[in-house]
Order: structure tokens, then sequence, then C-alpha cells
């Protein structure tokens, strides 16, 4: 499993939920929330749900800056395989 993002094959196109406008790709969320533990604590709706390990497995997160709204988020990008 790849990031086309993180491999340049591609670029990163994510649109705003607030404004629609293009964002900029600011890099992986996982640079951005390194002091941080990778995943969450199991809890009761661990097992309903895909788990964050199984989920970072199959997506890269990527953190866009819009520069109208001037908010930063986070977008799940789609792993090749
Ligand atoms: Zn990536
Ligand atoms: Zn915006």
């Amino acid at each position: 499993m790849l990031c086309p993002i993180c491999n340049g094959l591609e670029q990163l196109s994510v649109q705003c939920p607030s404004c629609a406008m293009q964002t900029d790709d600011l890099g992986r969320a996982v640079d951005f929330t390194a002091p941080y533990a990778p995943y969450q604590p199991d809890d009761d709706e661990a097992t309903m749900t895909i788990s964050g390990a199984e989920l970072a497995a199959i997506t890269c997160n990527h953190v866009v800056y819009c520069r109208l709204c001037q908010a930063v988020f986070e977008a799940s990008v789609q792993k090749w395989p």
C-alpha cells in the first residue's frame, strides 16, 4: 500500500468543506501529530467499527489548509494497493 500523494504520483485536490475552495496540502498528518499517540486507546466502540490502526493501513491522512478560511483540517487519502 502506498499513498499517491506522498509518492508524488498525484496532486492532492481537496475542497474546503466550508467554502469549497481548493486547499493546499501541508503534508502528512502523522508529521503534525508526531508528539502524540498515533491512535486512541480501545474503547467500547472499537469492536463495532474499523480500528484506527486498520484505517491507517488503507488511508493516509494529510493536513490541508484553506487560505480563505485560514483553517487547517485533515483529509483522508485512499492508498493504492
Ligand atoms: Zn500520504
Ligand atoms: Zn475555506
